[in-house]
């Protein structure tokens, strides 16, 4: 399996949230609290479109998404776990992804759970339900809300049965997922980091720190691999 942080779209030309040049230096991140953002939709959707929309929307799929598609067509790698929410990794062409905070691409009604695609909507705000002129919101999670159930499920039996866990950016701060590497390494799995930086997993999880970046680190694996 592999698990997936804000680094391995970092090559892709978006920046992770914390530390320098990071989403959160540029933008405050009370627009993500569900209270504010339900009080205060004309302060919170144009900043998050301009975000989630127009900015990560220019993203493409980058060497690591394209490569760890491959690796699971060849039926090595056999889901994904990932804490984004750009929809990267599904563009690259993986199938079996996991998202345990959401996906941007994906609106939902806070009044009567209706779903559409951002694709399918004018992004003309703050976003009413065509079904109930109820607030739309991104259907990835904000803060305090709850993990996906059946993401956090199908994450969680990933772990308990995966040989080796591939971590991928990821600091290991964010929980509960931070929770889904130990879980395979408690279950007997091979840990293999990829990070440029030492994070929380590399002292404790981790066996082998491949230190590079995504980019770097799969595009040298993909002259062994393939
Ligand atoms: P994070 O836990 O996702 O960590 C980012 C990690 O990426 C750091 O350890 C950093 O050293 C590493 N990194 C930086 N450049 C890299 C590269 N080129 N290759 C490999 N690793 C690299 O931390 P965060 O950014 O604070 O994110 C918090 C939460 O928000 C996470 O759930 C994250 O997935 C989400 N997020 C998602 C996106 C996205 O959807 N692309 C962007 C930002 C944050």
């Amino acid at each position: 399996m592999a698990f997936t942080g804000a680094g391995v779209s970092v090559e892709s030309g978006i920046p992770p949230f914390r530390g320098e040049n990071s989403i959160w230096t540029k933008y405050d991140p009370v627009i993500l609290d569900l209270t504010y953002f339900e009080n205060y939709p004309e302060a919170s959707w144009p900043v998050i479109k301009e975000i989630f929309y127009d900015f990560f929307g220019k993203a493409r799929p980058n060497k690591a998404h394209e490569i760890l598609a491959r690796l699971e067509e060849e039926g090595i790698v056999k889901c994904i776990v990932t804490q984004n929410i750009d929809n990267l990794h599904q563009e690259a062409g993986s199938k079996e992804v996991y998202e345990f905070h959401g996906n941007s691409h994906h609106l939902v009604c806070l009044a009567c759970g209706n779903s559409q695609t951002a694709d399918e909507v004018d992004l003309t705000l703050p976003l009413k339900c065509s079904r109930c002129e109820g607030l739309v919101k991104p259907d990835f999670i904000f803060f305090g809300e709850r993990i996906p159930e059946t993401a956090y499920q199908n994450s969680l039996e990933a772990a308990r049965k995966a040989d080796v866990c591939l971590i991928i950016g990821s600091t290991g701060e964010v929980m509960p997922a931070a929770m889904i590497p130990r879980e395979a390494r408690r279950n007997g799995a091979v840990i293999i980091e990829i990070n440029p930086e030492d994070s929380l997993f590399t002292r404790e999880v981790t066996h082998i720190h491949l230190q590079g970046t995504a980019g770097a680190v799969f595009s040298e694996l993909e002259k062994h691999l393939f």
